[in-house]
């Protein structure tokens, strides 16, 4: 008898090699886990077939005739199968082997590629199984078909799946009993069975659920875990202080706080004045005003003695965020200088392209503790980054940075640092679950009173008319005393893109199909189009690139902050975070190759300063699933709903984002957006038992499997750099 680690070579001899070479299966329990693509029930729709097709189909051989050829030696095969309505025509040119197989009556899957001779589609020599071979005759049987194993048979691979089934011990399950009772899952053998060997379609369906269930709930089980080890850490309490740098802040805010800000405010002073370290996630809609709420703990992580650490996930938005909480702090933020305030502080940038001498003396700042707020880059995970009393994390625009790097820099100080980790987008409720499953959240559902509206439009770029209109509008609101951005999705120097979320259509396995054609538009060619557009004649024109030197990039969206210049032209460097509330319009150029939540996220750039705003996607396409996205993006300006469809066209992996997601890792059976209910079960079991047996001693094979999820993780994480 076999089990799951066992090697697949004794047990399938000639086939295991194509396994392991084309899908990398080895073990009995590889290849259970590859899963069928879909089932047959039915005789395939012969009457659809198209030539050049590679067709797998299941028909009936309807008449069978041999003949000798004519010009050579030898006895041809003609024979006819049938849907039932439709028949093709199948030749053999050797009848010899074939004409035992292929009589009357008889049913198979034939595969092969669909030709034409004297005007009739045909197959030549096509591969077959007869299904009476391992189906003994049943009709009503499931056929699993699953994807290409080199040149392997589907049919191939389910005589090797049935061999395997048939010599496996019974196979250990994860799932504790009682959860499986609970929730009428069947055993994980019966599932696997019922996967590979269905007899209904009832039965897949409960196979499926049980999978799923699993999947779902060691997901869990590894959060849960995660999150208490976290309440079970000590840090110290940083409860603020009367009369200090807080207070002073907020007496010379310039708004008022919104409620939700408030709200979610006294909800991180709270958790921080504990000896618990917080773990908190601050998700809201685009421009509803995270940042403050960020420095408002930030300043009682000051106001208590520590530090606070702010991480950005490019240059320029660390840069703009030090230059926003150095003006907004005013002289809070001129610590040992002249004319600063009493109990000021310092505000250090950190960042990689830096001079040394600027280096030397952020470091110097940040381990004397001179420097009350750290900002900065990955820099700032740098092993040789010192600080005096790192009190608190901020993760900002979360999306760009992993587990491992929050965890890098939470190891930063003496005691595990208070975390708030910040979304760029909001996310569904279920993604929010599983992808940040480990921390407490808050929402920020209320924008500033006072914004204006952003209209969105699309603008069909080959229409006549319709750019000379575009580019008439921007200077309409520039000279009316405005700025604009306009948002390429490439450089065009050829060096590659930056960073653009592209779009690049996957078939259904995920490899990659062809690439889209049309060539995008780059920052650099349409800055030149733009100086010579005469909309513009006599404004000022910049570019702001990512592969710029970080100085120039500083100065360019310095002189666009102060409103020196008046139009910018980037790539998606501007993406998250960047705040010039100025800025009523925004140009999107190929906006079709960008996707549904960064097209909000962009447009979240304008109408921010109480002049209403204006977005313009440009497409050059009217590809209907990209006009869909569009005019959705047009249609609402509600985050979540936006981010929902987002997901929604993702496949799995990329929605819990890169670093949740190995290969190995990936989920098969649960979708994070449909299963909302599965989640939540899995999540109640899963915080239930962890928090009767922590670690897991009454349940080793569950044990073993979140071990496994982690490792998988790890190796993933360790593999991508
Ligand atoms: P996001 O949540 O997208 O990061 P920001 O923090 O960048 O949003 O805030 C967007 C803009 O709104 C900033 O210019 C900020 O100063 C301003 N802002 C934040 N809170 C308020 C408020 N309560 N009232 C008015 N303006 C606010
Ligand atoms: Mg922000």
């Amino acid at each position: 008898m076999a089990t799951e680690s066992s090697k697949l070579s004794p047990i399938i001899a000639t086939a295991a090699k194509k396994f392991a070479t084309a899908r990398d299966i080895h073990t009995v329990g590889d290849l259970l886990a590859f899963w069928p693509r879909r089932y047959r029930t039915r005789e395939s729709d012969l009457g659809a077939v198209t030539p050049g097709e590679y067709l797998v189909g299941v028909a009936e051989v309807k008449s069978a005739s041999t003949r000798p050829m004519k010009a050579r030696k030898g006895t041809m095969l003609n024979v006819v199968i049938t849907d039932g309505t439709h028949d093709l025509d199948v030749t053999f040119f050797k009848a010899w082997g074939h004409e035992k197989a292929l009589v009357p009556g008889a049913r198979g899957i034939f595969a092969g590629t669909v030709g034409v001779y004297n005007r009739r589609l045909q197959l030549t020599h096509p591969g077959y199984t007869m299904l009476d071979d391992f189906d003994a005759g049943d009709r009503k049987a499931l056929i699993p078909i699953y994807r290409a194993v080199g040149s392997l048979h589907t049919w191939t691979v389910t005589e090797s799946v049935r061999r395997v089934l048939d010599v496996l011990d019974d196979v250990p399950d994860a799932l504790p009993a009682s959860v499986r009772e609970r929730r009428r899952l069947m055993s994980r053998m019966d599932a696997l069975r019922g996967i590979h060997t269905p007899d209904s379609w009832p039965e897949v369906e409960e196979a499926r659920r049980r999978l799923r269930y699993e999947e779902a709930f060691v997901l869990q089980v590894t959060l849960a875990q995660r999150r208490r080890a976290a309440e079970g850490q000590v840090t110290t309490a940083r409860p603020g202080r009367a009369g200090g740098l807080l207070e002073a802040f907020d007496a010379r805010l310039p708004f008022e706080l919104t409620a939700g800000q408030r709200e979610v405010g006294s909800t991180i002073a709270e958790e921080m004045a504990r000896e618990v370290p917080m773990h908190r996630l601050l998700q809201g809609e685009v421009g509803s005003g995270k940042t403050v709420v960020a420095l408002r703990a930030m300043l009682t992580a000051v106001d208590s003695g520590g530090q606070a650490a702010l991480l950005a996930p490019t240059e320029v938005l660390a840069a703009q965020h030090h230059r926003t909480i150095t003006r907004m702090l005013g002289d809070l933020a001129e610590g040992g200088m002249l004319g600063g305030a009493d109990s000021a502080t310092r505000v250090a940038l950190l960042t990689g392209s830096q001079s040394t001498a600027e280096r030397r003396r952020a470091l110097l700042d940040i381990a004397v503790g001179d420097a009350g707020i750290v900002v900065g880059t990955h820099a700032l995970l740098e092993e040789h980054v010192d600080f005096l009393d790192l009190a608190l994390v901020v993760v900002d625009e979360q999306h760009r940075f992993g587990v491992e790097q929050r965890d890098a820099l939470r190891g930063k100080g003496k005691l595990p640092p208070h975390v708030l980790v910040m979304t760029a987008t909001p996310i569904p409720r279920t993604v929010a679950m599983t992808v940040f499953g480990d921390l407490e959240t808050s929402t920020l559902r209320e924008l500033p009173a006072g914004r204006a509206p952003i209209a969105t439009h699309v603008v069909p770029e080959d229409r006549p008319g319709w750019m000379e209109r575009t580019w008439a509008r921007v200077g309409e609101e520039v000279r009316g005393g405005r700025q604009a951005y306009v948002v390429c999705p490439r450089i065009g120097d050829d060096g590659g893109d930056d960073g653009a979320d592209l779009r690049v259509e996957t078939d259904a396995d995920g490899d990659a199909a062809a690439a889209p054609q049309r060539p995008m538009h780059g920052v650099l060619a349409l800055h030149e189009a733009l100086l010579a557009e005469p909309a513009l004649a006599g404004l000022t024109v910049e570019v702001l690139h990512g592969r710029m030197p970080a100085d120039e990039k500083d100065a360019v969206m310095g002189r666009f902050q102060r409103g020196e210049t008046q139009v910018l032209v980037a790539t998606t460097v501007i993406e998250v975070g960047v705040d010039v509330p100025n800025a009523s319009v925004m140009v999107v150029m190929d906006a079709d190759r960008f996707g549904v939540s960064q097209l909000h996220q962009l447009r979240g750039r304008v109408g921010r300063g109480g002049f209403p705003g204006l977005c313009l996607l440009v497409t050059g396409t009217d590809a209907e699933a990209a006009m869909t996205r569009l005019n959705a993006v047009a249609a609402t300006t509600d985050g979540f709903e936006l981010a929902r469809l987002d997901l929604s066209q993702r496949r799995e992996g990329d929605i819990l984002g890169a670093a949740q997601s190995g290969r190995r890792t990936q989920l098969e059976f649960l979708h994070v957006l449909e299963h909302e209910d599965v989640i939540e079960a899995a999540r109640e079991d899963a915080f239930a038992l962890v928090a009767a047996d922590p670690g897991l001693d009454g349940q080793p094979l569950l044990a073993a499997a979140v071990r496994a999820r982690v490792d998988a993780e790890q190796a993933a994480w360790l593999e991508r750099g």
